[in-house]
């Protein structure tokens, strides 16, 4: 039975096997939000034609995944724009349509001093707000996030903290899902609630551990998590 539902994002693709993530998505029917890091586009663009071919959403993440609040505005759009050059011109190699500008910043930094602006220049430039009226956390709208253009997310597995040293396994990865703070966005089980989730597609998570999406996802599926099909809305309509 459904608890909950939720949009799954994927950040910092490609790695040298997203192929096999999106093979795994498809088998469980979830359509995802993929952030692709640009320079990575330019290494590996097979495996980003693939997600788009096989119907996975690929937004826009910066081109070399900066600090935004250590760059100047003027850096903080070059690397956007660079971007999104690269995704044009992987969608028109891939053949498939690009209906949507999603973008998240790297680390979620939105800028610092320059967040007002970063915003603004989002809102002009047409790219497409995640649909985040379901969201019921308080904090997401007293912080602002419901305004906000680029898409952020409410749960993070922070999986991505596994690496050989970092003492940061599977197990602090299961706390974090098992535990119940709202105020941090750990209410994943909470009936009614509405989530959007951050993964990501490392190949040095890979090594360590092989199936860690696959784990992740799987069980938070039997657990009465619903992936839904991620949904935009018209920014214009809650611009700053
Ligand atoms: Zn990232």
């Amino acid at each position: 039975m459904n608890i909950s539902t939720a949009i799954l994002t994927i950040d910092d693709i490609p790695s040298c096997n997203t192929t096999t993530m999106v093979d795994y998505l498809n088998e469980k029917k979830i359509q995802v939000v993929m952030f692709a890091w640009g320079e990575h586009v330019m290494e590996h663009p097979e495996q980003v034609i693939y997600a788009l071919q096989h119907g996975m959403i690929v937004g826009n993440h910066s081109y070399t995944h900066p600090h935004f609040s250590e760059i100047s505005f003027e850096e903080g759009v070059k690397e956007i724009e660079e971007c999104e050059r690269v995704l044009d011109d992987i969608y028109h190699r891939a053949g498939i349509e690009r209906k949507f500008r999603p973008f998240r910043f790297p680390y979620g930094d939105k800028g610092g001093e320059n967040k007002e602006k970063l915003q603004q220049y989002l809102l002009q430039k047409g790219f497409d707000k995640l649909d985040d009226t379901r969201i019921t956390y308080p904090w997401w709208k007293k912080d602002g996030l419901d305004k906000d253009i680029d898409t952020l997310w409410t749960f993070d597995f922070a999986e991505y903290q596994i690496r050989p040293d970092s003492g940061f396994t599977m197990e602090d990865v299961w706390k974090r899902v098992n535990d119940h703070s709202p105020a941090s966005g750990g209410a994943l089980f909470d009936q009614g609630s509405h989530h959007i989730i951050l993964l990501h597609d490392h190949d040095e998570t890979r090594e360590l551990v092989p199936d860690y999406y696959r784990q992740l996802i799987d069980q938070i599926s039997e657990r009465g998590v619903a992936f839904e099909k991620p949904a935009f809305i018209d920014p214009k309509g809650c611009c700053h």
